[in-house]
């Protein structure tokens, strides 16, 4: 079950104190924490923020949050899965959380298009974490890069070796702060279509992005020539305002 559950706790207080101090979170915050296990990161952030709400699905781990933390008043308890809690019916709020790696990027997908969510502050694998803040042309670039890039800015805060958990994980953790902008990094018509076109890309990565588009646009070549784009290049040369001009066109064209 533990295992299952990415159940590796974080219990050192310099790093749990680091990870609190670059999530910026203040006294009039409301703050979620995703997987809260045994409460320590919790412990930080209610002396920190304004409110918490502190999620965790296990039933065991439940019963020890609510017996250490019976007084306090500006933390919520919630006994569920993350992936199922109403997001949408909170104030502005800001995530903390030492997120479980089974559910890294359902809850990122989840949480990221939420107008609500001001920042997310997470630990979450290395080899994620470097996805998030990838650029064009390097391995790491992908779908969740682009996804992650068009609603927020990502900072790679530092690493947190194995060792520092119980019991440790097999990678290299990382702690990112990802914060959401005030508008989308590209203008994009039709998001629907943007994400289409991006998924669809990086879904054959290996083959160029003429071919990718075969299956959305009739003559790929042709039409990626006239915006300008070499149609050999492949997803990964291809930067955000590139997949926004594809997009864009194709917006036009089925207009
Ligand atoms: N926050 C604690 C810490 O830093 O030590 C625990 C972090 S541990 C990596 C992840 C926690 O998430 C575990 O306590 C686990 O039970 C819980 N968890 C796993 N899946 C979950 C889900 N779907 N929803 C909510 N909590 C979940």
């Amino acid at each position: 079950m533990g295992k299952k559950l990415g159940q590796h706790f974080l219990r050192n207080k310099e790093i749990l104190k680091r990870i609190v101090e670059v999530s910026e979170i203040n006294s009039s915050d409301t703050v979620v924490e995703i997987g809260a296990g045994m409460g320590d990161l919790t412990e930080f952030l209610i002396e920190k923020a304004k409110e918490v709400i502190a999620i965790e699905i296990d039933p065991a781990l439940f019963k020890i949050l609510k017996e250490r933390f019976f007084s306090k008043e500006n933390l919520k308890l919630v006994n569920l899965d993350a992936l199922k809690f109403p997001y949408e019916e909170l104030p502005n709020f800001k995530v903390v959380a030492n997120i479980p790696y089974y559910i890294t990027k359902p809850i990122i997908f989840r949480l990221i298009e939420l107008k609500n969510l001001l920042s997310m502050t997470v630990t979450l694998q290395k080899e994620v974490a470097e996805r998030i803040i990838a650029k064009p042309k390097t391995k790491a670039y992908s779908l969740l890069t682009i996804i992650v890039q068009y609603y927020t800015t990502a900072d790679l805060k530092f690493y947190i070796p194995p060792h520092f958990f119980t019991p440790p994980p097999e990678v290299t953790s990382a702690v990112v702060k990802i914060d959401r902008r005030d508008t989308p990094a590209v203008e994009v018509e039709d998001e629907k279509l943007f994400f289409k076109v991006v998924r669809s890309a990086f879904s054959k990565r290996r083959k160029t992005i003429s071919n990718s588009l075969k299956s959305i646009v009739d003559e790929p070549k042709a039409f990626l020539l006239n915006i300008g784009i070499d149609p050999m290049k492949r997803a990964e040369e291809l930067s955000i305002e590139d997949f926004a001009k594809i997009s864009n066109r194709l917006t036009i064209l089925k207009k």
